[in-house]
């Protein structure tokens, strides 16, 4: 009970009980002893006022009967006394030390580790091993390093290193740790990562970007809905503020919610004025990944309508009539005139054959391609044809088909752009019907499940979509 008693006071870390009840017991005993031998003066000349606390306690300890005298070492000093104390005030002498260590300027890895005291050999050591999974050249300013190490805490010297952790990209780490017979191995660990769908809809005010930012769609799925819609939109002439957007789309997250990629968009949507247009994704039965309006009509497949790879090209003449430029009359202008740098590339405007590829009179250098039995598309004062089109090849969607420039009757360059239906040049601004493939069958019946799902899973956001509809009626 007392020897506990001494133990508390001293401030005696648990774990060692056993060891600091024996050394209290045989410092007890020396002690007794060399009151009996020396000037009770001298040790306290020596030691510090904690110190002599220490003997107070041990002078209690003996009083109330505890010390025994007659076991004793007749070569005790107050030097050994002083050392047997020290044992006393114990504080565990080997700790293990968690270190963060940030990389500064200048930093190496091996003097990262020379400056915790390893051996430069042993820092190249565990460099090579490190190096199998992780270049440690690749370090940054500001990287975070968690070291653990084993320190002497008397003496503040480094014991052994236990394991360094390394952060790689969210979710990812890598690790060297000393196993039980001290060989160090390094690996590299990798978060599950968890899928996320999240959903977000908004009013335009401002870029649709900054829009979408606001609603915490981050840029690249912002850049991904731009594209979806691209072949059915000219964001710079359509979108007006007040128009709103509607997304479904995934995340991939570390398990502590750290965005690690984004994944695909599930549904799209955007309300210019009082036109709707949404799309969802849908994988077909042969893999085949496209986005769907909710009929099931393949949007990617609707013609393009400004089919270059400028997309900033502004409308120099709009299809209907007008002055003409040259004649300065009033005529019909059966396409639309997109104004971009001679050598822009043109694409076709959808899937198709190439029926005429040629110098053609007032259009220059023209190409006429045949979508489907509805619709083809022509354009006008090529500089020149994409290598290989000519009649009778098929195209794609976006394929490159030829340049912009200025030949036949032209003022600057320009494409010249008509969409043809049924024979009739229309306005390709106003076309909405899909010139490829819609879904049928068994995917058009998957496709309406998937649709249903969606729609299931986000009722909060269609139902409130509905709600502001009726309210702006
Ligand atoms: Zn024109």
């Amino acid at each position: 009970m007392k020897l506990n008693n001494i133990k508390d006071k001293l401030n005696i870390n648990h774990k060692n009980k056993h060891r600091v009840i024996a050394v209290g017991y045989a410092v007890a005993v020396a002690f007794a002893f060399i009151l009996s031998l020396t000037n009770n003066n001298d040790v306290n000349a020596s030691i510090s006022p904690n110190e002599r606390f220490d003997y107070l306690m041990l002078e209690n300890a003996i009083s109330t009967g505890m010390a025994d005298t007659s076991s004793v070492y007749p070569q005790s000093s107050v030097e050994n006394i002083k050392s047997l104390f020290e044992m006393v005030n114990y504080k565990e002498k080997e700790k293990t030390v968690e270190n963060e260590i940030v990389v500064s300027k200048g930093d190496t890895f091996i003097n990262i580790l020379t400056n915790l005291g390893l051996e430069y050999n042993a820092a190249n050591n565990i460099y090579l091993e490190l190096k199998k999974v992780y270049d440690p050249r690749n370090l940054r300013v500001g990287q975070k390093l968690q070291i653990t190490t084993i320190m002497d805490t008397r003496e503040d010297k480094l014991i052994s290193l236990e394991s360094i952790v390394i952060p790689g990209k969210a979710g990812e780490r890598f690790i060297l740790s000393k196993d039980e017979n001290s060989k160090y191995t390094a690996q590299a660990e990798k978060d599950e990562l968890l899928q996320e769908v999240n959903s977000a809809s908004g009013s335009i005010e401002g870029t649709l970007s900054k829009s979408m930012n606001r609603q915490g769609v981050p840029n690249k799925i912002v850049a991904n809905f731009i594209n979806i819609f691209a072949y059915s939109i000219d964001f710079r002439r359509d979108v007006r503020k007040g128009d709103k957007f509607e997304i479904i789309y995934e995340n991939h997250l570390t398990p502590d919610g750290q965005l690690v990629k984004t994944g695909n968009i599930l549904y799209a949507s955007l309300t210019l004025r009082k036109d709707k247009l949404s799309l969802y994704r849908f994988k077909d039965k042969n893999g085949n990944i496209d986005y769907y309006n909710e009929k099931g009509l393949a949007m990617k497949k609707t013609l393009h309508r400004k089919p270059l790879a400028f997309q900033n090209a502004r409308i120099s003449s709009p299809f209907g009539r007008r002055r003409h430029p040259i004649f300065k009359d009033i005529r019909v202008h059966w396409g639309v005139d997109y104004a971009a740098p001679q050598g822009t590339a043109i694409y076709a405007g959808g899937d198709g054959v190439v029926q005429v590829a040629k110098y053609n009179g007032a259009y220059g250098n023209y190409v006429k391609i045949r979508h489907n039995s509805e619709y083809s598309t022509a354009y006008g004062h090529m500089k020149g044809f994409a290598k290989g089109i000519r009649p009778g090849v098929r195209v794609k969607q976006g394929q490159i088909i030829g340049y912009v420039g200025s030949t036949g009757r032209s003022t600057g360059p320009h494409l010249h752009y008509e969409v043809v239906k049924n024979g009739t040049r229309v306005n390709p601004l106003t076309i909405k019907a899909s010139a490829g493939e819609n879904l049928n069958g068994t995917n058009l019946a998957n496709f309406k499940k998937q649709v249903a799902a969606i729609k299931e899973s986000h009722k909060n956001m269609f139902a409130q979509a509905k709600k502001a509809k009726l309210a702006s009626k």
